[in-house]
């Protein structure tokens, strides 16, 4: 079985400005940057990009972006391409869950979003997850295998993607999945990519998201099929942040 190195990416979402970006990106840099063994990417707004890949380029933090356009440059106010990104980032956020509810995006919409990304040369990370009711009805795990199936349709740069697994009811509520919960569809999400490339099923690394927080990180990162986590709210504080880094790192 192919090792897969940890991964912990932090979503900053709609926090932070230009002036606390950089220093947030300074603080984890200095906290985390001789933490080995594990792969470090921040995400945070577009306009703090510029500023944020040039302080932390060449060193261990990656950066990434928290969407993208699926279309080429043109007439489509207010959206970022991906040719705009270049040189900017190594990753980008695909299909999260508040992408998905807030604003319509579709499966088929993340499926082309990722094709787009792949081609300018970056790396998916591809969200799935499904909300409170599709679990309460016993549908947990046919819905989030169709979701990655479809968001994945087409897909061929499997040397090149990433996973998340993060079910909507325990985002940014302080609820996290328990490792048992996560551990199993995060085993789900790898079956999917099992039947879509054999190949490449052991070496793609699948994430949990969902209000992890130094607390209950080190059960989620034992789970065989858990390779890191997507976090948002503490990836916002670099104290919490860099305990996470550490404890994947380590794992
Ligand atoms: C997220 O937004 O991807 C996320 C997992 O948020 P939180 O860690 O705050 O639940």
């Amino acid at each position: 079985m192919a090792i897969r190195t940890p991964v912990i990416a932090g979503n900053w979402k709609m926090n932070t400005d230009v002036v606390s970006g950089l220093e947030l990106a300074r603080e984890i840099l200095e906290q985390s940057d001789g933490i080995t063994g594990v792969e470090k990417i921040v995400c945070p707004p577009f306009v703090a990009l510029a500023g944020i890949s040039e302080l932390l380029g060449g060193s261990s933090v990656h950066v990434g972006a928290q969407n993208v356009s699926a279309n080429e440059n043109g007439a489509y106010t207010g959206e970022i391409s991906t040719s705009m990104l270049e040189g900017l980032v190594s990753h980008v956020i695909v299909g999260h869950s508040e992408r998905r509810a807030l604003y319509n995006e579709t499966s088929a919409d993340v499926a082309a979003k990722a094709a787009a990304v792949v081609s300018a040369g970056l790396i998916p990370i591809l969200c799935v997850g499904e909300a409170l009711e599709i679990r309460q009805a016993g549908n947990a795990i046919s819905f989030v295998a169709d979701q990655l199936e479809s968001s994945l349709a087409g897909y061929t740069a499997w040397e090149s993607l990433i996973v998340a697994y993060e079910p909507v009811w325990a985002i940014g509520t302080g609820e996290a999945a328990t490792s048992e919960q996560a551990q199993e569809m995060t085993a789900v999400c790898r079956e999917v990519i099992r039947k879509l490339a054999p190949n490449a099923a052991d070496s793609v690394r699948v994430l949990y998201g969902g209000s992890v927080n130094s607390g209950n990180i080190d059960e989620l990162l034992e789970q065989p099929d858990i390779d890191g986590a997507l976090v948002g709210g503490a990836s916002l504080k670099a104290d919490e942040f860099s305990k996470l880094i550490t404890a994947a790192g380590s794992a």
